[in-house]
């Protein structure tokens, strides 16, 4: 079916909703020329993505989990940065907690995909090159490409995917989930990970996203905390926003996790010093914040005020830059604009407080499941995906 109609269909047929692609399948999973893990199967492998100067083979982990039972498959990503690691602590912590007797359907999982980015802290490969903008690859290629090419392979045998990075180097984002939402089947992906915030947006030429879409794969990134760090904090919100999924997609049994509100915006805005100093931070990522509202001073190093900068609008503070030095031009503050979005996110806050403070005073308290507030702010201005990570 063309992807246009099939994407008319899946609008045209809500209740369609809880069935996902490939639910009453099974498969055996190829990995490489060699390797095959049947249903029934579970195992780890060492795929040969390339080979080092001296001609040993550089291998990167894969685990495959593939139930008997029909379902999806889903791959999850990480370490494609080799310095993002908290995608890395996520997708590990989720392989330990598998028990193939109670799942259904197939997961593939790349904990580390740029296992030599990964060995000396670097985004990229040895050589320079991003793997993250490379995509789908070329079998003949230059280095990059042809393991981008090997990956895709790999990962087009699934139905959707999840992809894990953090922010870039001296920066933090809050946990939030970025795809394109005009297909039904990303936008249901990207609900079902239950973050509050999910950036609409293709993503850039080469990013496995964008590649995976291309090719008919429902696949959305999530974006989650500092490089070079595991953040125990942002990786258990990492491992419960992934198992949700998988809930959601009927692989595992358990609970959907559903954000108390949810916002589905396409323009976030950074917010620059204007002056060259040390950085008096005065917001933290997640924060709601009030047009007017201090963000951050730019000081001098006997601490003197030399200038403070303050929201431009009112919004909520998606990321903060962490090393606590600038120069003129230099991104601070990463703000999501809501307008007068804010003030029904507060009300349904401090609704779902007052609530929460009942059910302890009234334990027998019951009340009907209430919906999500969900709002999605269109505009068609893009967010400034390689200043912010991703
Ligand atoms: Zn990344």
């Amino acid at each position: 079916m063309p992807k246009d109609e099939a994407r008319a269909e899946a609008k045209d047929a809500p209740e369609a909703r809880n069935e996902a692609r490939g639910e009453s399948k099974t498969r055996t999973i190829k990995i490489g020329d060699t390797d095959t893990v049947a249903p029934g199967e579970f195992k780890h492998i060492t795929f040969k993505i390339s080979e080092s100067s001296t001609g040993r083979p550089i291998q990167t982990p894969i685990l495959v989990a593939n139930s008997k039972e029909p379902g999806p498959a889903l791959f999850l990503v990480a370490g494609i940065h080799g310095n993002e690691l908290n995608g890395v602590g996520a997708v590990r912590e989720l392989i330990d907690q598998l028990d193939l007797s109670t799942m259904r359907g197939a997961l593939v999982c790349l904990p580390v995909v740029n296992v030599p980015g990964f060995l000396i802290g670097s985004r990229t490969l040895p050589n320079g090159e991003d793997i993250n903008r490379l995509f789908p690859g070329n079998k003949d290629g230059s280095p990059g490409e042809r393991i981008a090419d090997m990956l895709l392979q790999i990962l087009s045998q699934c139905d959707y995917g999840i992809t894990f990075h953090t922010a870039v180097d001296n920066w933090f984002n809050m946990v939030h989930a970025r795809c394109d939402v005009s297909e039904a089947e990303n936008r249901r992906l990207a609900r079902a990970l239950g973050t509050e915030v999910i950036i609409n947006e293709v993503g850039l030429e080469g990013m496995l996203r964008r590649a995976a879409n291309d090719i008919g794969i429902p696949c959305v990134l999530v974006e989650a905390g500092e490089p070079n760090a595991f953040d125990r904090t942002v990786i258990d919100e990492v491992v419960t926003c992934a198992r949700s999924a998988m809930v959601d997609l009927g692989m595992l049994k358990g609970e959907i996790k559903e954000p108390i509100f949810r916002v589905i915006i396409k323009k976030t805005e950074i917010i620059r010093s204007d002056h060259g100093g040390i950085i008096d931070m005065k917001v933290v990522p997640h924060q709601l914040i009030y047009e007017g509202d201090p963000l951050f001073a730019i000081t001098n190093p006997f601490g003197k005020e030399r200038d403070m900068h303050k929201a431009p609008f009112t919004g909520m503070v998606l990321g903060v830059r962490t090393r606590p030095i600038a120069g003129p031009g230099t991104p601070v503050v990463l703000l999501l604009k809501l307008d007068k979005t804010l003030s029904k996110i507060e009300d349904k806050l401090k609704e779902t407080w007052r609530a929460k403070a009942a059910e302890v005073a009234v334990p027998v308290v019951s009340r009907p499941q209430e919906p999500i507030l969900e709002l999605e702010i269109k505009s068609d201005k893009r967010g400034m995906d390689d200043e912010e990570g991703a």
